[in-house]
């Protein structure tokens, strides 16, 4: 029996908390747009994306017309400082695939955002498939000057689910990736997706068990949704199939933590759609209501993350 590394009264481990053990004091995410492509946009494995993603900025002209991510660092720590009113800042290169270009380029952007004031560190969003050794070699240097958290998105646990929403990568791919990384002791995290039509309600909860083999350190989950200039778009409306309303997500949720490793941190419990995008499921709960409701089922089943693991608290 090991203990529980977050309060029982928390009932699953938030990412506020990991932060605040990591680091003593309240740490905000500023995302960061470094003009990126993806190679299931660029033509590499495709040219419409994943099937579920947002096609609106596919403009050849983007990644010319951004602010530098230095300046999108600063710009959003002011406004972070009054709004969330936060002292210290974690700079996230979060849009589309954040390690697909070259290793000179890669090192002089990260390097870039490192001398910040107040920036404690950097988390880096991209695809188990664009990590070759010599960027993990990279990021194992980085690691040794300052907090660095890569999320690979792994979509899935299942290949039937990673074809159909053609990411253009195995689950196996996701694994090796995620070891390599691990044994290089850089902190992981992973963004998945339930609620696709190629699973079951039992398969998704039988990922948590998948998961928890791969020793992710955090996790985010999405619902999936359909969003506006997305393929799924075209072909929801041509085949449309069942897509999770709120209650049956918060029991669907709950049951899952109830099986998940409670030292994987969570960063999120439910998808976000950028503002008028968003198609279907059209949820009325604000998502602070719904996370207020999974906290309330577990308190309700006086059950919590990893009930079902034998962890004891
Ligand atoms: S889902 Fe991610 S990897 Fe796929 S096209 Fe969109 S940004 Fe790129």
């Amino acid at each position: 029996m090991s203990v529980l590394p977050f309060p029982v009264e928390d009932r699953y481990y938030r990412f506020s908390q990991y932060l605040r053990q990591q680091f003593g004091e309240r740490v905000y995410r500023v995302s960061l747009d470094a003009g990126f492509s993806c190679p299931t946009r660029d033509g590499h494995l495709g040219t419409g994306g994943c099937l579920y993603c947002n096609n609106r900025s596919f403009s050849r002209d983007r990644a010319n017309n951004l602010t530098p991510v230095k300046t999108q660092l600063i710009q959003g720590i002011e406004i972070a400082r009054k709004q969330h009113k936060a002292d210290k800042f974690l700079a996230y290169f979060q849009a589309y695939t954040n390690t697909y270009g070259s290793i000179k380029e890669l090192e002089r952007l990260y390097r870039s955002v490192l001398d910040v004031p107040d920036v404690v560190g950097i988390l880096i969003g991209t695809r188990p498939d664009c990590v070759d050794d010599n960027i993990l070699a990279l990021l194992n240097d980085l690691q040794r000057e300052t907090y660095l958290s890569v999320e690979y998105g792994i979509e899935s646990v299942y290949d039937k689910t990673l074809e159909w929403a053609r990411r253009g990568h195995t689950f196996k791919t996701s694994r090796q990736t995620i070891d390599k990384t691990k044994n290089l002791g850089i902190h992981v995290g992973g963004h998945i997706i339930f609620g696709f039509p190629t699973e079951s309600r039992s398969e998704i909860l039988d990922s948590a068990s998948v998961l928890n083999e791969t020793g992710l350190d955090a996790l985010k989950i999405h619902h999936l949704h359909v969003v506006k200039k997305s393929t799924l778009a075209d072909l929801y409306q041509k085949t449309p199939f069942p897509l999770y309303n709120e209650a049956d997500w918060i029991v669907l949720i709950s049951d899952f933590l109830e099986r998940l490793n409670p030292n994987i941190v969570i960063q999120r419990l439910v998808g976000d759609a950028k503002p008028g995008t968003l198609i279907t499921p059209q949820w009325t709960m604000k998502k602070t209501q719904i996370l207020q409701k999974i906290h309330s089922e577990l308190e309700r089943r006086q059950t919590y993350q990893g009930y079902f693991l034998n962890i004891g608290i």
